[in-house]
């Protein structure tokens, strides 16, 4: 197969590890940069262009596209949904991922376990907003954040009331969250591929910190997971429509919360801790699925 990675930077780890993937399989790996690609979008025959050459060819696109690029980078894999190119995740489902408050509405409609969660525009609700998700402590979120940036926990109410009052007057979309304490800090990331967990790795959070991202210090571990867990991540992939995903679940005296799903997860964290060529699974997922003009959605959305 000839398979189009889309990354911005060929060094990453991730991308690395797709271009190795790839070639231990027998197939050829091309790294595009998404931001360099440019689009003739009124030809009956769409066409992606790339450094003066017109792109054709490929099997199957991997877009791996930073939060910073999703607006050109969606755009882009739009465009080789058009043309027929079977994309591991499909754009729309990637859109979906990309909006948390979105994602975690989807997932509650299909009955996937996620914290109480709440959201609110207008100062003068914010104390209501506060006793509907169930009064301090609270974590309030930036929709806008990653890598745990713009996650605080709030211990009391009052704290609570000027953090959120904080964010709305810079204008920043936010949510409110129940805190699961039981959680200790610490996080599962269930990595799922074609509606099966492939690896899950435990990440803790430093001592006297809630937020087990790894960029934030925090480390991982392998961990098994239950049966319960196993179902919750792939039913939140399937309700996301994402072949391949991140799934992040807090453990809860309630059972399995999920409490986000990336639709790009990284290789480094998850192939470190479980020693698992992940890489290489998401290459075969590609073998057994990726023909023309499979996509659900044909690009449309
Ligand atoms: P980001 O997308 O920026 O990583 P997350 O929503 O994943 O933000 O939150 C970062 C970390 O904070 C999580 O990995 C988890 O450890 C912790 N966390 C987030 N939400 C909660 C919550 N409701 N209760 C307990 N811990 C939480």
């Amino acid at each position: 197969m000839k398979i189009a990675i889309l990354s911005r930077n060929k060094k990453l780890y991730s991308t690395r590890r797709m271009v190795e993937a790839c070639q231990a399989r027998g197939h050829e790996a091309r790294v595009i940069d998404t931001l360099r690609c440019y689009m003739n979008i009124s030809s009956a025959n769409p066409e992606i262009h790339y450094k003066g050459e017109n792109l054709t060819g490929f099997d199957a696109v991997i877009p791996r596209i930073g939060a910073s690029i999703t607006f050109y980078g969606t755009a882009v894999s739009r465009q080789f949904e058009m043309m027929g190119v079977f994309p591991l995740n499909e754009l729309v489902a990637i859109t979906r991922a990309r909006d948390k408050l979105r994602s975690l509405q989807l997932l509650s409609r299909k009955g996937v376990g996620i914290p109480v969660t709440g959201f609110a525009h207008s100062p003068d609700d914010v104390q209501d907003l506060i006793k509907m998700v169930g009064g301090a402590p609270l974590v309030i979120k930036l929709l806008e954040g990653t890598q745990g940036i713009g996650v605080v926990l709030a211990e009391t109410r009052k704290a609570a009331e000027s953090v959120i009052e904080a964010f709305m007057g810079l204008q920043a979309n936010i949510m409110v969250q129940e805190f699961i304490k039981e959680a200790g800090g610490s996080d599962i990331r269930c990595f799922v591929i074609g509606e099966k967990v492939v690896a899950a790795m435990k990440r803790q959070a430093l001592e006297g910190e809630f937020r087990s991202n790894l960029h934030r210090g925090g480390s991982a571990s392998l961990i098994k997971i239950t049966p319960q867990e196993r179902a919750t991540a792939v039913k939140a992939a399937k309700v996301m429509g994402l072949n391949v995903a991140g799934v992040d679940i807090l453990r809860s005296g309630r059972g399995p919360l999920v409490m986000e799903v990336n639709s790009s997860p990284g290789l480094e964290g998850i192939e470190a801790a479980t020693g698992k060529d992940v890489a290489g699974m998401i290459i075969q997922f590609l073998e057994k699925n990726a023909s023309p003009h499979k996509t659900r959605t044909k690009g449309r959305g």
